[in-house]
């Protein structure tokens, strides 16, 4: 079989507290599967996810963090050469949308040109309807602040198409910007 070069390649990180789903929203739009039972110390580096948008193939590189969020400890070449960041809260959890304000600092500490890396907030755990104490205003509100893009999604519910169509808009944004 002759497996053709992509046309493009991207880095992308999940970045944001512990517990907040980033690594549900990657199996999500990777494998397009969810299990309640991740174990955060069992760390995968990266996982690839081939699309083809507008008659290109690009491959994303979607990189996880393995616990050391839960420390804050994110070194500097987890952030190297990444092209966009999704920093992902819990919109069940409001200390991890505070946290949102840290997690854009260790950005701008960590990342060489942090004005050339796309970043997209990301407000998880929709479907939790009758859970949910930060408002998609607040979300949309924080993202205007710092001039991000921003997603609510559900890494859960199989019915909610906003994992993929993050990605994909993100995926087109990256193609635009290259
Ligand atoms: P991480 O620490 O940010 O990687 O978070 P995980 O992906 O391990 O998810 C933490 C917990 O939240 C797990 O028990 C998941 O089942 C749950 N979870 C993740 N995403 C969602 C979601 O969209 N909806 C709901 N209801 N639970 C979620
Ligand atoms: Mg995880």
């Amino acid at each position: 079989m002759v497996r053709a070069q992509p046309d493009a390649q991207f880095k992308i990180l999940l970045i944001g507290d512990s517990g907040v789903g980033k690594t549900c929203i990657m199996f999500r739009f990777a494998d397009n599967m969810y299990t309640e039972t991740f174990t955060p110390t069992i760390g995968i580096d990266f996982k690839i996810k081939t699309v083809r948008v507008r008659d290109k193939t690009v491959k994303l590189q979607l990189w996880d963090t393995a616990g050391q969020e839960k420390f804050y400890n994110i070194t500097r070449s987890y952030y190297r050469n990444a092209d966009a960041i999704l920093l992902v809260y819990d919109r069940t959890e409001a200390v991890t949308f505070q946290n949102i304000a840290r997690w854009m600092r260790n950005i701008d500490e960590n990342v060489s040109h942090p004005d050339d890396v796309v970043r997209i907030l990301v407000g998880n755990k929709s479907d939790l309807q009758n859970r949910l104490i930060i408002t998609s205003n607040e979300g949309k509100a924080l993202a205007d602040k710092y001039k991000v893009d921003f997603f609510e999604t559900s890494a859960k519910s199989e019915t909610s198409p906003n994992v993929n169509k993050m990605f994909y808009y993100l995926t087109e944004k990256l193609l635009d910007q290259r």
